[in-house]
């Protein structure tokens, strides 16, 4: 049916009749998905409706399940999901910082072959009360991007700045519970290292941390990562899956509408590869690579059943 290390698209009914047998399996949202997607539907009901129907099978003959070979024997799995490819989605959210991850990680490699230094910098306010976190995040979005203005309007930016890439961190602190919305940077400039008196400048101007980077790479990744190493430290799919309602509910009403990251657009001309500011362009990246390397072994109608639910 399925040649060795090829990719081939065809309707499901043709696959197996085990397959066709179960083509209407009932897909069932995650309940961290149907959380998010319930306390989304008072912000943005389209939103909320797209992601309800993230990973449902769109089956027709005019739109057929694509289903890959992997490697190794018996190796299927499946494409044309239909995806919502929102930052708040429980499935897409992780895969467009794992995405995004990897494209600061590629751009700070090329910046140091090209001879750049990097900086780690952080910058955040005070923690808040539950109740207090739309208000700090104005607050502490309006500051940052007073303490780093277009260059044309910081004229004692240090020399040779690049700019940088940053992304907002909000996490929920189960233990003293309370907010922690904060901002990661890692900000470049031409023709080596940040000297200390550079540093003392950016600390003067409201960063919380600012030091040399010593593997930009490690730090580009760790700026966009998925998921908190901490326990007790909670982001919004944390939040979603312990059933933290009101959490929920305060996370999507703070951040809707805002822009809550963005990649150098001087680094980018610097080292010429974007940014990845885009997140349906980031999901579907990550779908592309997740397709290809993430076989999905079909037996039995209870298998697939079981895959698609999982
Ligand atoms: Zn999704």
């Amino acid at each position: 049916m399925l040649n060795e290390n090829h990719t081939t698209k065809f309707p499901l009914d043709a696959v197996s009749e085990g397959i066709l047998a179960c083509s209407v399996a009932p897909f069932k949202p995650s309940k961290a998905a149907e959380l998010i997607a319930a306390e989304l539907s008072v912000i943005s009901p389209a939103g909320a409706a797209a992601l309800a129907n993230c990973g449902h099978f769109p089956i027709s003959r005019a739109r057929p399940i694509a289903v890959y070979q992997g490697t190794g024997a018996g190796g299927l799995s499946v494409g044309n999901l239909r995806r919502c490819r929102s930052r708040r989605c429980p499935i897409c959210g992780p895969q467009i910082r794992k995405q995004l991850a990897n494209i600061w990680a590629a751009r700070a490699a090329q910046a140091s072959e090209k001879g750049c230094g990097a900086a780690m910098l952080r910058f955040s306010l005070s923690r808040c009360e539950p109740g207090e976190l739309a208000p700090m995040l104005t607050e502490l979005l309006c500051d940052f991007k007073r303490a780093v203005p277009p260059l044309s309007r910081w004229p004692s930016a240090p020399s040779g700045w690049l700019g940088g890439d940053w992304s907002t961190e909000i996490d929920f602190d189960a233990e003293a519970r309370t907010w922690h919305p904060h901002i990661h940077m890692q900000a470049f400039r031409v023709g080596g290292g940040f000297t200390p008196g550079q540093l003392d400048d950016l600390k003067a101007r409201g960063f919380s941390y600012a030091e040399l980077s010593a593997s930009p790479v490690a730090v580009a990744r760790y700026n966009a990562k998925a998921r908190n190493a901490k326990a007790h430290i909670l982001g919004l799919i944390d939040l979603a899956e312990l059933g933290l309602v009101d959490q929920v509910a305060e996370y999507l009403a703070a951040i809707h509408g805002r822009r809550l990251r963005a990649s150098s657009r001087l680094l980018s001309a610097f080292v010429g590869l974007p940014g990845g500011d885009n997140d349906a362009a980031l999901a579907g990246q990550a779908l592309r690579v997740s397709t290809e390397q993430t076989p999905l072994r079909i037996f039995s109608a209870v298998e697939w059943r079981s895959a698609l639910t999982a």
